[in-house]
């Protein structure tokens, strides 16, 4: 029997949504386990037991139903076989995403995908048990460009630190196809923001280029925050108005996922040039070697801004 050459981007996307909720529940476990298994890739790169068991379960899930599929997930690991296939009708039952959901994206030439998984952003924060950044990020590529995104959430309302009452530890989905409206999403800019200008960087790989960046953009308010995911959401909600991280470090999987959603949100995500960051497997083109910029609105007056 030969395989399917064309996937319908609702089953793929109901999929991954239900995939990145159950690596929630694998990455709150072993945080209740005390044990994270910590491994250093490199000197300012750790890595825990549950990056692995998720993107282990992300990518066994999604082989039981598209064999074939390109996926480039952060980690370097076996991945095992999985019997049991993920629901793929969650998104075929809304009939508004149906509706929406742009015709082509229902049959689409699987050769021509790339899913980019970061099975657990802000590993480094997740170690140090500040878990309210750690997300699970899934980015669905099409000929180089994003078109869906899913971010999970595995500790909400945490204040930042998993001190919380475990009982309490709820997660939440933020997912998006590129065309189709955006449902769930809240504008959390508080009163007394409005108006003015927030720039949102990393908390934990601080450099003069990132400071240079913000001498340039002279923000009202400087905000730092661990995860890529997170920042972006930031973005996303309102919370800032730019995310910039104008130097070597993020990879594809980090930003994939949340491009697609701030593109159906109407931001944008470039180099700090302004350039369009184009997602392939080429190992040579991983990192975003030149940084990345993340907006809402305004794109160019920051692009500007950085390169005047
Ligand atoms: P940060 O904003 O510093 O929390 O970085 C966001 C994400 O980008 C991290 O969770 C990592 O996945 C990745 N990252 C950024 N800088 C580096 C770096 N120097 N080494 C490894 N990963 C990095
Ligand atoms: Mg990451
Ligand atoms: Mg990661």
């Amino acid at each position: 029997m030969s395989l399917p050459t064309t996937l319908n981007l609702l089953e793929l996307t109901s999929a991954c949504i239900k995939l990145a909720q159950e690596s929630g529940d694998i990455i709150r476990e072993v945080f209740k386990s005390g044990s994270l298994g910590i491994e250093m890739k490199s000197v300012d790169d750790p890595m825990t037991k549950a990056d692995l068991l998720s993107q282990q379960h992300i990518i066994g899930s999604l082989r039981t139903i598209w064999k074939d599929l390109n996926i480039v997930g952060e980690e370097q690991c076996e991945i095992p076989v999985i019997d049991k296939r993920p629901p793929i009708d969650l998104l075929l039952n809304d009939k508004d995403c149906i509706e929406k959901c742009p015709e082509e994206f229902k049959e689409l030439p699987i050769e021509d995908l790339i899913i980019f998984i970061d099975p657990l952003d802000a590993t480094r924060e997740f170690t140090l048990g500040r878990v309210g950044c750690v997300m699970t990020l899934i980015g669905i590529s099409f000929r180089g460009k994003p078109i869906a995104g899913i971010i999970y959430q595995p500790f909400v309302d945490c204040n930042g630190d998993a001190t919380t009452d475990q009982s309490q530890w709820v997660g939440r989905t933020i997912w998006a196809i590129v065309g189709v409206p955006v449902k769930g999403i809240k504008d959390k800019r508080s009163k007394d923001d409005i108006g003015k200008v927030l720039l949102v960087t990393t908390a934990s790989h601080f450099n003069d280029r990132v400071q240079q960046a913000v001498d340039a953009i002279k923000p009202d308010k400087l905000l730092r925050a661990g995860g890529a995911g997170y920042k972006s959401l930031m973005v996303i909600e309102n919370q800032a108005d730019v995310y910039v991280f104008p130097t070597v470090g993020s990879k594809l999987w980090d930003i994939c996922g949340p491009h697609a959603i701030l593109l159906a949100v109407g931001g944008k995500l470039t180099d700090p040039k302004g350039n369009d960051i184009i997602y392939s497997t080429n190992p040579e083109k991983i990192e975003n070697k030149n940084g990345i910029i993340i907006t809402i609105s305004n794109h160019q007056k920051y692009i500007d801004l950085l390169n005047n």
